[in-house]
Parts: C-alpha cells; sequence; structure tokens
C-alpha cells in the first residue's frame, strides 16, 4: 500500500521563484572529483612538509575551514546562496519539527514523504510562512529508485546540497523469536538501507562542492538495545557505525556527519506504545517527561547550520531527558 501511494507522488514546488540551479552549484558543477585516501592524503601531507610548502597546506586548509564556516554564516544575506536541505520523513513528527526548525534559518528545505501527501504539503507552506523555502518529494527511502529520483528532482530545482537529514523511519516490534522475516527486512531497509543510499546520493553533491553536513537520527536503542525491537536496534546501531564511517571517509572533502540519538520523543511512532507501559517508561527518565520534537530539532539545526558545529564529525549525541548516560 505504501509502495503504490509513492509512486503516484510527485514533486511540487512551494516557492516557484528559485532558479533552477544556483550560480555556485554551476562553478561547481564542472568541478572534477578527485579519488582520494588516507594513505595518499598522508603522502601529499609529508611531500609537502619536505618541500617546504607546509605553511601554504596548513593556511589552504584553515582557509577551507573558513569558507565552510562562512557558507552558513551568510545564508540568507545575499552573498551566498541559501543552503539546500533534505529531510527524508518531514511529513510528520520529528521530521516535520526538523523541517521547520531548518526552514525558520531561511534555508531551502526538500521535504520527503512515504505516504503522507498532504501533511507535506502542510509542512512545506509552514516553512515558507517561518522564512524558507521549500519543495514537497515522494520517495520511499527503502526503495533505492525512488532515493535516486528524489536526488535528482532536489538537485533539478536547487543545484545543489549542503544538508541532508536522515530521519526517516518505521518499527515493527515483536520479541525476536516471533519476528518474520517481513518485519525484519522492513526496518532494515528503511531504517538503515535508506541511510546508506541516502548518504551515498547525497556525499556525491557534497563532495563536488567540497562541504556537506549530514545528520543521521539514530536511537538510544541503538546503544542500549531493546526487548521486542531485535529490527529497530539492529538499524539504529548500524546507522551510529554508518556515520563514523561516514564521518571518516568524507572529512576530507569537507563533509561533516553526526548522529542524534533520541529517548522517548512524543510523536505517532511513540503515541504506538500501550498505555500499560507509559508508566515504567516514564520511571526510566530522569526528566520524567517523553521529549518534544522541537528539542531534537534544535540539535539537529545546530550540527546542519550553525558556523561553530563546523569542527564536530562522527558524534553521537543523545536526546533522552537522561534515560542514556
Ligand atoms: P513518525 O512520527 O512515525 O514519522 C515518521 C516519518 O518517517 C513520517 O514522515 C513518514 O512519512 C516517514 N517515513 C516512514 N517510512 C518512510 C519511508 N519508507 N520513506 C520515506 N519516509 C518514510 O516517527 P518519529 O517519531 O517522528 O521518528 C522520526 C525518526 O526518529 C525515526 O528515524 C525514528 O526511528 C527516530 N526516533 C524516534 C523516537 C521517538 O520516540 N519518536 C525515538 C528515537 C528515534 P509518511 O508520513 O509519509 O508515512
Amino acid at each position: 500500500m505504501l509502495a503504490s501511494k509513492q509512486s503516484q507522488a510527485t514533486t511540487r514546488n512551494v516557492c516557484s521563484k528559485e532558479p533552477v540551479m544556483s550560480a555556485a552549484l554551476r562553478a561547481s558543477a564542472g568541478a572534477a572529483v578527485r579519488p582520494f585516501s588516507s594513505s595518499s592524503s598522508l603522502n601529499r601531507l609529508a611531500s609537502s612538509h619536505a618541500n617546504g610548502s607546509a605553511s601554504r597546506t596548513a593556511h589552504s586548509k584553515l582557509a577551507r575551514g573558513r569558507s565552510a564556516l562562512n557558507v552558513v554564516a551568510m545564508a540568507g544575506e545575499g552573498q551566498a546562496p541559501k543552503p539546500v536541505c533534505l529531510v527524508t520523513g518531514a511529513s510528520r513528527g520529528i521530521g516535520k519539527a526538523i523541517a521547520l526548525a531548518l526552514g525558520a534559518q531561511g534555508t531551502r528545505v526538500a521535504i520527503n514523504y512515504a505516504a503522507s501527501a498532504a501533511a507535506a504539503e502542510e509542512v512545506a507552506a509552514a516553512v515558507v510562512a517561518a522564512g524558507g523555502e521549500a519543495m514537497v518529494v515522494g520517495a520511499n527511502v527503502a526503495k533505492r529508485e525512488e532515493i535516486e529520483r528524489m536526488f535528482k528532482e532536489v538537485a533539478e530545482k536547487w543545484g545543489r546540497l549542503d544538508v541532508l537529514v536522515n530521519n526517516a523511519g518505521i518499527t515493527r516490534d515483536t520479541l525476536m523469536m516471533r519476528m518474520k522475516p517481513e518485519q525484519w527486512d522492513s526496518v532494515i531497509d528503511t531504517n538503515l538501507s535508506g541511510v546508506f543510499y541516502c548518504t551515498q546520493a547525497a556525499t556525491k553533491v557534497m563532495s563536488k562542492q567540497k562541504s556537506g553536513r549530514i545528520v543521521n537520527i539514530t536511537s538510544v536503542v541503538g546503544l542500549v538495545g531493546n526487548a521486542g525491537q531485535a529490527n529497530y536496534a539492529a538499524a539504529k546501531a548500524g546507522v551510529i557505525g554508518l556515520t563514523k564511517t561516514t564521518a571518516r571517509e568524507w572529512a576530507p572533502r569537507g563533509i561533516t556527519a553526526n548522529a542524534v540519538a533520541p529517548g522517548f520523543i512524543a510523536s505517532d511512532m511513540t503515541a504506538a506504545i500501550d498505555k500499560k507501559y507509559e508508566e515504567g517508561i516514564l520511571k526510566g527518565i530522569p526528566l520524567g517527561r517523553y521529549g518534544q520534537p522541537e528539542e531534537v530539532a534544535g540539535l539537529v539545526r545546530f550540527l546542519a547550520l550553525d558556523p561553530a558545529a563546523a569542527y564536530i564529525t562522527g558524534q553521537v549525541y543523545n536526546v533522552d531527558g537522561g534515560m542514556v548516560m
């Protein structure tokens, strides 16, 4: 059912004033991506020391760091292209709050959804009302070809990508002994493989720009496990390993990757939890309440856009009222 709704989904531009390709991307579109490896980077560094150009190398690295800061700092001031952000699963819950938080900074936000087209349109309208620009793009992140189409549509509209937030996620809870292959596969496909393929598509664009920020929404369950969530815990733990690997592989291209691990956040996902478990859950949260989607979105906005986050990569941050410490 999900898939058939998704295949009917179309991309709609909420703000039609935007030129098809920004000047910055036109400039960078022709830039060839050179392959790199840690050993070749070391060799380059060693040879630059040998020929006395170490200080020039250090200086250019410093300049690159500054320019990464400036792209974000000048966003919305007419001096640099407004950052383009793609948030998966942004029609509801945490993803919606993230899209709004990014949009309120004057960015351009692509709002992805799987089935909730009307809800996604409402989020897009709210992003525009908050001062951002928005497009809506339906795609099931469990399907590689839909991911490819989604990134193509964003590139065709805005011509660059500065921020990817891998937020889309599902649960199919049951004890391991009862878990059907469909329950295992659907959660791994959506929550882990989806993050991998979106990251692959995003880094293709970001590496040409030599800048970009990726924020993956994992879960405290990926850190500590949870009875009844073998599929979800495995996927979320996988996202943490993937985040750190992304951070290591892409740092030389100016791309950062971090993960945010929410605890219990009020959303449709937690509304599905049986009320009889709620008292026990709240006892395990030192702050004694569920978090709000906006409390996750605040940290994501910082990691995705704030100049002060430019030097943070490969980290996992819990937003969980003190559940895991
Ligand atoms: P939610 O309210 O259930 O919303 C899920 C969002 O993901 C919706 O926008 C949904 O789109 C989208 N989505 C689901 N499957 C998709 C797919 N195959 N392709 C594209 N989009 C898809 O969930 P949430 O609570 O906001 O959770 C968001 C993220 O935070 C998830 O990764 C979740 O694992 C994580 N998280 C949540 C909590 C929590 O307590 N809520 C805790 C830890 C981690 P449609 O509306 O179109 O279905």
